[in-house]
């Protein structure tokens, strides 16, 4: 793998293990601590992170960066990382979402409730709304300590009493309630006994502050929804910036970390955590948030909206539409874990927002695949070519002859490791070559196929071009003449006797396989879709997929779905992995071409 570079992050956990920071933190006696969601009293673990995603959505790019650097850091310091359902918003969470996350987190290659060396990929992930009964407890203690109160100014009132960055707030008439008062009406909210909205339980901070967001911000509403998890049992629903510390805190998480739009949250992350943690309800030394830059990656979207929105309106086709930034699509794209988590650790950690360029993701997975995809050769504009003088050379027009390549070149291959066998295919008197291959009168510096020209059939034999064969009545070639030219195999003694100008890809139409290849290029024509307020459906770039009828070679078309494979001269491709059926109908995707051309 990639040298670890050192970051803020890693300079923190490394700062916190050697001061043994966490090491006596024990939740013993705890109420609800001891014994998180059935799963025992956690092992004392160096440290504890954890990737929190909100089932609303289908979880992308900037996700797996939070993945990487959350369950990288376990694993790197030997700790553990929790995922947490953050389900606390009962309308927004839906069981397909739950279930994509938990597959795209398994696919990366990581697993959670995993204590060093006994991870349990099977095991359930945490989810917040199991702690509803604990989250209301504290909320009952702030009460009693005189640090919450039962607000019911309407909506409008708080807004504009909270003030703003140049305006102190204006205290609520109901911030003086007594805590029995506030205790009386907190109970009656929970019973379902106030209209949704009607009140709000807030903390009770500094309505002077210069952080907006300590002004007594609101910790539980009335709200009547069904919850995929809890049903209709609670008609209140902490709020989110409440919710969160507790289940960190609840779940023994050492390093919460976080991206930055949550740094203005930090305060009240701190205050509430302190609160709780002199109320006995938590053991000291609390959880610590920690912020890093989102990624930004240029012409791609990640926000879940607009990418629902390209999903419903059928701009691309379903979450996982090899096109689309989503870990569904990138994987069916032909993306691997090991070139994202490679993209997350180049990219880095940092603190301040900045854009990444495509280039840098592509890079990394032909970086992964390089010495990993076996080669094959496809024919992807296909145009005929016919060797005249082969039943004069091999005594019929029927002959074939069999061809054999490396699987992976020789530089791939390490050092004291077997090769894997090599490819075989068989040329015979007519061949697939690309259409480009052919010029009847050749541009300046054009090498390959021109009448009178010589190249070599790669891995095959050395032909000479005779000219153009058939063509359409509009002058369309339908079919190549060339000549071939007899001991000139590639691997053979006088594979080298005649010197061609140039090597040229081709299939066999003996036993190529017809293919449907999807090229694939950026979804949106602009580097910055989203970016004020541009309308990014009208950035979409027409061109995003062309679907073309290919010929293969037999290794190709016997791929396995989801097989990786370097298209010789053309890129990577994947056998797609919900259409391809190996042998009978090959689809595949590309995943890239073999040289940057973002920047072009
Ligand atoms: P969106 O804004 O697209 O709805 P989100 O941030 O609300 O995404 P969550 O499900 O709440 O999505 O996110 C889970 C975790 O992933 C959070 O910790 C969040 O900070 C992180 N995350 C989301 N988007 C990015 C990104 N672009 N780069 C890095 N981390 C991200
Ligand atoms: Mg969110
Ligand atoms: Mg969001």
């Amino acid at each position: 793998g990639e040298p670890k570079v050192s970051n803020f992050l890693r300079q923190i956990i490394e700062k916190d293990i050697a001061q043994g920071t966490y090491a006596e933190r024990r939740w013993a006696g705890v109420p609800g601590g001891a014994d998180v969601q059935g799963k025992g009293q956690p092992d004392p673990a160096k440290i504890r992170t954890r990737f929190p995603p909100e089932p609303n959505g289908y979880l992308h790019i900037g996700h797996a960066k939070s993945i990487c650097i959350n369950f990288g850091l376990a694993e790197e310091y030997g700790g553990v990382c929790h995922l947490r359902f953050d389900d606390t918003n009962p309308e927004k969470e839906d069981t397909e979402y739950v279930n994509s996350i938990i597959d795209a987190v398994k696919w990366l290659g990581f697993s959670w409730n995993g204590e060093p060396g006994k991870a349990n990929p099977d095991a359930l992930p945490y989810q917040a709304s199991d702690y509803f009964d604990f989250m209301y407890e504290c909320a009952l203690y702030l009460i009693g300590a005189g640090l919450a109160y039962v607000d019911e100014q309407t909506s409008e009132e708080m807004r504009i009493n909270r003030g703003d960055f140049n305006t102190p707030g204006k205290a609520s008439p109901f911030r003086s309630r007594t805590p029995a008062e506030n205790l009386t009406r907190f109970q009656e909210m929970r019973d379902g006994q106030h209209e949704d909205g009607s009140m709000v339980l807030r903390a009770k901070i500094d309505m002077a502050s210069p952080n907006i967001n300590l002004r007594d911000p609101a910790i539980y509403r009335v709200r009547r929804a069904t919850h995929h998890n809890t049903g209709d049992k609670w008609c209140i629903y902490p709020m989110y910036t409440f919710a969160h510390p507790i289940e960190d805190a609840l779940e023994q998480i050492t390093h919460s970390l976080c991206t930055l739009e949550f740094e203005d949250q930090r305060p009240f992350y701190d205050w509430l955590l302190e609160k709780l943690c002199e109320g006995g309800l938590f053991a000291s030394p609390p959880p610590r948030q920690y912020e890093f830059a989102r990624l930004n990656l240029t012409y791609v979207i990640t926000s879940k909206r607009k990418l629902a929105q390209l999903v419903y309106d059928h701009k691309v086709n379903g979450w996982d539409d090899p096109r689309l930034p989503t870990i569904v699509g990138l994987r069916r794209r032909g993306y691997t874990p090991e070139s994202l988590k490679l993209f997350a650790e180049r990219i880095g950690v940092t603190k301040s927002d900045s854009w990444i360029d495509y280039s840098t993701l592509e890079g990394c997975l032909r970086e992964d695949l390089e010495n990993k995809a076996h080669r094959g050769m496809a024919v992807l504009d296909p145009v005929k070519l016919v060797l005249t003088n082969w039943a004069e050379v091999f005594g019929s027009d029927d002959h074939t002859e069999t061809c054999e390549q490396p699987a992976l070149p020789h530089s791939a291959v390490p050092e004291g490791s077997e090769p894997p066998p090599a490819r075989q295919f068989k040329i015979g008197k007519e061949v697939w070559i690309e259409r480009e291959d052919f010029e009847e009168v050749p541009p300046k510096g054009y090498k390959r196929l021109f009448p009178g020209n010589v190249v070599r059939l790669k891995g095959g034999y050395v032909i000479e071009c005779t000219g153009a064969g058939a063509k359409t009545a509009e002058g369309k070639v339908i079919e190549v003449h060339a000549k071939v030219i007899p001991n000139t195999k590639s691997g053979t003694p006088g594979a080298d006797s005649v010197k061609a100008k140039a090597a040229i890809t081709w299939v066999g139409v003996s036993d190529g396989v017809q293919a449907e290849v999807r090229l694939y290029d950026r979804l949106f024509s602009d580097a910055n879709p989203d970016a004020g307020d541009k309308d990014f459906i009208e950035a979409l770039n027409p061109d995003s997929l062309k679907v073309v009828t290919a010929f293969v070679e037999p290794s190709l078309a016997l791929a396995q779905p989801d097989q990786k494979f370097q298209f010789e001269r053309f890129g990577y491709f994947v056998a797609d992995r919900v259409d391809h059926v190996a042998g009978s109908k090959p689809v595949f995707n590309r995943v890239a071409g073999l040289k940057d051309s973002w920047g072009k």
